[in-house]
């Protein structure tokens, strides 16, 4: 017996939960390439794009995941011994720095740990330091989905135009796009990552890299340019195929289309508040249960420094994996894993768990969760402090409008 059947909710940082308007979009016929209704449609996509990035500059799309999209990226820039600077919060900007090692970069990393946000001062400091300007560009992460970290972009910009420094800023915002406020431009980015499974709510398999007139013109001295990742006919195709380097992902066009109009209808702004009341609405329960002997802790204790997309957080380890198997088995609710926080194999491996609350999301669902997070603590005797479940809903009933 068990209380897991009905629509199971997959309360992971992505894939995330699609909605039926995508699905249903994608069910159709093989399309014309070479004109039609799917050629007419890809400026549209890229317009809107770019409109959510923040950025009139240029939109290259790859098929390729999030992974793909750090080489795509790179692979426009580098030229062998290029030296860049990591700044690290998490997992992803870890992997990412070694994604460039192995393409032949020369990496240093400015590592803040898994607790904390990237501090533009030690930015500065490095940079100015960096007297002969030999850092090509600096990585960072908008929010790093291991630790639920979302770093201060502007600040980070602000410390390298206070260090006078030339580099390049690049940016993952794979996990926040289209959760987290993101202004391409106005902060200064050269360029910007992202994919399609997170707030994007389409499957798996598009990768969006966003660059600037300035990266652009970066790409001259690169060595390592091929005709497939080659950015500048993808962002400004002469014919149509040059969009995608060969075939366009069809269906993930018109799944992407639709996820975008559902943006657009809902309105950019009412889609952040959203992810930000329902975000606070998850930070509110775990702060409550982690009182009064529970073990539950937010893993980023100041909240101006998380996401809206994902949150990370720690509980006894003797629990979490015993919490995260009750809920999928007996509640249809899945949690994500930690990611980076601990060696798999240790037993601290099994303190962490992540819910991700981005894309199609809604208050009855966060709170569904919750509440069944809630059950499963209780029906395995996980001890927890009171009041989760009102604070949450408090946070509900006071989103702007509700
Ligand atoms: C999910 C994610 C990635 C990797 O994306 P994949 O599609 O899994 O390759 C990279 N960076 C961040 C910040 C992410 O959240």
């Amino acid at each position: 017996m068990s209380l897991a059947h009905g629509r199971h909710y997959l309360a992971i940082p992505g894939p995330s939960v699609m909605p039926d308007r995508v699905l249903q979009a994608m069910h159709q016929a093989a399309p014309n390439i070479y004109t039609g209704a799917l050629t007419d449609m890809v400026p549209t996509i890229v317009a809107d794009l770019k409109a959510i990035a923040g950025t009139t500059a240029h939109c290259a799309i790859y098929i390729c995941n999030g992974h793909g999209t750090w080489e795509a990226s790179l692979s426009n820039l580098l030229a062998q011994g290029d030296k860049l600077l990591a700044v690290t919060t998490g997992r992803f900007g870890i992997n990412w720095a070694l994604h460039a090692r192995a393409m032949g970069a020369e990496v240093e990393d400015l590592d803040f740990g898994l607790r904390s946000p990237a501090d533009p001062a030690a930015l500065e400091t490095r940079l100015r330091a960096d007297t002969t300007h030999e850092i090509r560009a600096v990585l960072a992460s908008h929010v790093d989905t291991a630790t639920g970290v979302r770093n201060d972009i502007p600040a980070l910009r602000a410390a390298m135009d206070a260090a006078g420094h030339p580099a390049l800023l690049m940016v993952d915002c794979v996990a926040s796009l289209g959760c987290d406020p993101f202004e391409m431009d106005a902060w200064g980015v050269d360029v910007m990552i992202a994919a399609s499974q997170k707030g994007l709510m389409t499957p798996p398999g598009l990768g969006i890299v966003f660059f600037s007139d300035k990266a652009a013109k970066a790409q001259a001295r690169a060595d390592r340019v091929t005709p497939y990742w080659d950015w500048a006919p993808r962002a400004n195709p002469a014919e149509f195929y040059q969009h995608f380097g060969g075939t366009a992902p069809t269906h993930h066009l018109f799944g992407l289309r639709a996820a975008l109009d559902m943006i657009g209808e809902e309105g950019l702004a009412n889609v952040h508040a959203r992810h930000a009341t329902l975000a606070r609405a998850v930070w509110a329960a775990i702060d409550h249960w982690g009182a009064e002997g529970g073990t539950t802790e937010l893993n980023i204790a100041d909240p101006s420094f998380r996401s809206h997309a994902v949150t990370a957080a720690r509980i006894a380890p003797e629990h979490g994996t015993r919490l995260r198997d009750w809920l999928t088995a007996n509640a249809g609710v899945t949690l994500g894993i930690g990611l980076g926080m601990a060696p798999a194999g240790d037993p601290a491996w099994h303190g962490f768990f992540r819910v991700g609350h981005m894309g199609h999301v809604n208050a009855g669902m966060t709170l569904g969760l919750l509440a069944s997070m809630q059950a499963g603590m209780d029906a395995l005797g996980i001890p927890r402090g009171p009041g989760a479940l009102d604070a949450a809903a408090a946070v509900c009933a006071a989103h702007p409008g509700a």
